[in-house]
């Protein structure tokens, strides 16, 4: 496919003149937040049919200007990815996976009509990017910080009609990350959501597009109404069958000491988390199962005690315990709302993998 393409793009550099001084860098990596603060640089890149991807550019960090009429303001025809950049004791900056996330850029273009960008070229562009801000790069070993990359695709061409665009843009922005959990990992509620379905059976559940998010968020209202911080899906067909969270995945940690993560079915995103905690979970000694979890699985198995733990995964958050789940009528503590010794030891294992403190025999970082 063209997504294993040889590289096409090279990336100019045109490095801005007015960069943020180091004292107001350095403040805001002291205390970043998620999402709000943004890095001097960004990369550029056009695709169009004639000339394929081309112009790809580091350049100054800004807003961009967009035809009224550009079909991603009125047909969604987006995507985008999310991974970290993690500073490891030594000062070099590694990224976890990115082929991973490349590969499922890939995909996500595919659902979504869009060209495919070449791996070579997905990967060129977060070095040219991370190299041009690497003081951006928080020193992450104490707080769990890192850089947030997030490559992103969409279309820009000034076109009314419902066709997968002649013009399509990719950009990579950078916003430095503080630790998820400011004081620790705390166990998070989830709202079971049985009005609102995410995703259905040919649909793009799978795919990492824009419109998926903005369809969670009618649910994600009512989970914050009901006091809870994430809404889980169920599967639009049966509205029987667990499949995630609406940015996370979700693993059950059974009494044998096995853990058991929904089987990919086309409606769920493919984490890259959950990916690698399959194997992961395997060198600290559990069985692992991909399969269907019912919702009846889920409460009996929590109220027999033969689920003792359930945790959300992902880039932000990297492993986050439930504490608790409720739904229209009831509620029920998982593991009495505290963190899960496996919960804690897996979310070590990967953090020490992403942060360079365990070796990397997988070969996963970059
Ligand atoms: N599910 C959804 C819906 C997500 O948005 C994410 C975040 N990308 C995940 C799962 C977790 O994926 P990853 O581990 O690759 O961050």
């Amino acid at each position: 496919t063209q997504a294993t393409a040889p590289s096409t793009l090279e990336f100019t550099v045109s490095r801005r003149p007015d960069v943020l001084p180091d004292a107001e860098r350095e403040a805001i990596l002291a205390n970043p937040g998620f999402g709000k603060k943004f890095t001097d640089h960004m990369i550029l890149a056009t695709w169009t049919p004639g000339e394929g991807w081309h112009d790809g550019k580091v350049t100054a960090y800004g807003p961009i200007s967009l035809d009224p009429s550009a079909a991603v303001l009125h047909y969604a025809q987006e995507i985008f990815e999310g991974m970290k950049a993690y500073r490891h004791a030594d000062g070099s900056i590694w990224t976890f996976r990115p082929e991973a996330n490349a590969a499922r850029f890939a995909r996500s273009a595919r659902r979504l009509a869009l060209p495919e960008l070449p791996e070579a070229d997905f990967l060129a562009s977060l070095t040219a990017l991370v190299e041009v801000d690497q003081a951006w790069v928080p020193s992450g070993e104490a707080g769990e910080a890192s850089l947030y990359l997030r490559p992103f695709m969409f279309a820009s061409e000034a076109f009314l009609g419902v066709r997968p665009a002649a013009q399509v843009t990719y950009c990579v922005i950078a916003s430095p990350a503080g630790a998820y959990f400011s004081g620790g990992v705390k166990p998070v509620s989830i709202w079971l959501s049985t009005d609102y379905t995410r995703a259905a059976p040919g649909g793009t559940g799978a795919a990492k597009c824009g419109g998926n998010y903005a369809a969670s968020l009618a649910a994600q209202v009512e989970a914050s109404a009901h006091g809870c911080d994430q809404v889980a899906f169920l599967d639009a067909v049966e509205h029987r069958w667990v499949e995630e969270l609406g940015g996370m995945n979700l693993y059950f940690v059974r009494r044998d000491g096995s853990i058991v993560t929904p089987e990919l079915t086309g409606t769920i995103l493919e984490g890259v988390t959950r990916a690698s905690i399959l194997e992961l979970a395997k060198d600290l000694g559990h069985s692992v199962q991909e399969r269907r979890i019912s919702i009846e699985e889920w409460r009996e198995g929590v109220a027999s005690g033969d689920i003792t733990e359930v945790f959300a995964c992902g880039t932000a958050a990297v492993v986050t315990p439930v504490g608790r789940l409720a739904w229209e009528g009831g509620e029920l503590s998982v593991n009495g709302g505290e963190t899960g010794s496996t919960t804690l030891a897996i979310r070590q294992a990967l953090l020490d993998l992403q942060y360079g403190r365990a070796e990397d025999t997988r070969g996963w970082l970059t």
